[in-house]
């Protein structure tokens, strides 16, 4: 008897929900419509890549005062020349000045137009996101190298999902959107860093997840840093230049 009423209440639910799905909406639309917060206004650059009002600029092509030697001993020795900033060999990475957590990147990389070296000896540099997380920065025109090691792949760990590259010599874009990693008290992972790229304008990695900070030799693990951390710029022997680098906290 019990199991019989219980079967026609289930018919009944079931018949509500298709009702409730298929039925005009009615009431007040107002109802699911909030106001507040209010979403603030930011006026784009006139390009997509111009830096828009709300955006840090951590490099206009005149200076890098935003930038320091990363082993501590002062102002960034990268060459600044025709409005990029170009890696001069053995002077080391440099990082920003500020940390940041949560952002959007834009910058822009110029491989060497005289090619030298092949596979990671290329036009190699790198985006360090938070001093740790290395999205690969590598002349990878006609230049094969392993795949999660090529330009745009998170270093050993994510490869891109295709090669968008130019030739070398002329100007390409990053556009990232990074989500900083979340660490408990103890040290323990809350939740990874995940991690979106357009490299010039195509769609390479899709909110995916990162294994930990990036490592040469080993597998990546995740070691509890602050939520807001430099961002790197690698110089790792070629000279590669950057320009228009601007960047929105989120
Ligand atoms: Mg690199």
């Amino acid at each position: 008897m019990i199991q019989r009423f219980l079967l026609a209440l289930s018919f009944v639910c079931m018949v509500g929900m298709v009702h409730a799905q298929t039925a005009p909406r009615q009431g007040d639309p107002k109802l699911t419509e909030y106001w507040e917060p209010v979403v603030r206004v930011v006026t784009p650059g006139k390009a997509a890549s111009d830096a828009p009002s709300d955006a840090i600029v951590l490099f206009d092509g005149k200076n890098t005062d935003a930038w320091e030697a990363k082993n501590g001993s002062g102002a960034a020795k990268w060459k600044v020349e025709n409005g990029a900033m170009t890696v001069a060999a053995g002077t080391g990475d440099i990082k920003t000045k500020q940390g940041f957590g949560d952002c959007q990147l834009h910058i822009e990389w110029r491989a060497p137009a005289e090619v030298k070296g092949e596979s990671q000896g290329r036009g190699n540099s790198g985006i360090f996101f938070m001093g740790r997380y290395e999205l690969q920065v590598l002349d990878n025109y006609n230049n094969r190298t392993y795949s999660n090691g090529q330009a745009g792949g998170i270093y050993k760990q994510l490869p891109p999902m295709a090669n968008a590259c130019r030739p070398p010599g002329e100007w390409q874009t990053y556009d990232i959107i990074f989500t900083a990693p979340v660490f408990y008290e103890d040290g323990s992972l809350k939740t990874q860093a995940r991690i979106t790229v357009f490299h010039n304008g195509v769609v390479i990695q899709n909110d995916r997840t990162l294994w930990g900070s990036t490592q040469y030799i080993g597998v990546a693990t995740y070691d509890k840093h602050s939520d807001k951390e430099p961002i790197v710029l690698q110089d790792h022997g070629n000279p590669v230049s950057y320009r228009n680098i601007w960047i929105r906290p989120l």
